[in-house]
């Protein structure tokens, strides 16, 4: 009888699927993510020759490095959505209407106002799920923007103070309370009230 001697394994392999162009909630812009597929091999003599069980896909941004789950870039333009200084506009945009009604030329003005100031189109789904969390939940849109606070740079703040003040400009309901609660989204970035003042007369 000849001895033979066979060598099996395990190998786990990590493989790059495709890479797509989207916007990095973490770099705040466009950048590469790319999307990878870990799994495990059956090796034979060191060469990988059954697959077995996937570990795990994963989108990674090339620049920050972050790992988002896979549905991050498969979801395509839903992501935008996730930038969480729109995120805070789509809040503040949802407890607008909460508060002033969901009269038709409300909603429009709404729509209206932060397709001007993002460059991007407000979905319907994703205004009622803001609306829905902001019903449901406990933090309230203070307690939001907060949350996002250490992922909003300095310009995603300027915009979410400066959309707000147009969102109750355009809606004629600018008037004290209102702008209390402009302060008040200023302060949560450290913004005194003459600071807030000065980042919506930028705007003029
Ligand atoms: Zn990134």
């Amino acid at each position: 009888m000849l001895g033979v001697l066979i060598l099996f394994g395990e190998q786990i392999i990590k493989k790059n699927l495709k890479q797509v162009e989207v916007y990095c909630p973490v770099c705040q812009k466009k950048t590469k993510y790319t999307l990878s597929r870990t799994r495990e091999f059956f090796t034979l003599f060191f060469v990988p020759v059954i697959p077995m069980q996937e570990i795990e896909y994963l989108a990674e941004c090339e620049q920050c490095k972050s790992s988002m789950p896979p549905d991050f870039i498969s979801n395509g333009c839903q992501t935008i959505f996730r930038a969480p200084y729109i995120e805070s506009i789509v809040i503040v945009a949802a407890q607008i209407l909460i508060d002033l009604g969901y009269y038709q030329n409300n909603i429009d003005i709404i729509h209206q106002v932060f397709e001007e100031m993002t460059g991007q189109s407000l979905d319907d789904d994703v205004l009622s799920a803001a609306i829905e969390e902001l019903k449901n939940g406990s933090t309230g849109v203070l307690g939001s923007i907060k949350l996002k606070l250490k992922t909003i740079n300095e310009s995603g703040s300027l915009l979410i103070i400066q959309t707000t003040f147009k969102f109750y400009l355009g809606l004629g309901a600018l008037n004290e309370r209102e702008r209390q609660i402009i302060y008040s989204i200023g302060l949560i970035f450290g913004y005194g009230y003459s600071t807030t003042e000065a980042i919506i007369d930028e705007m003029n």
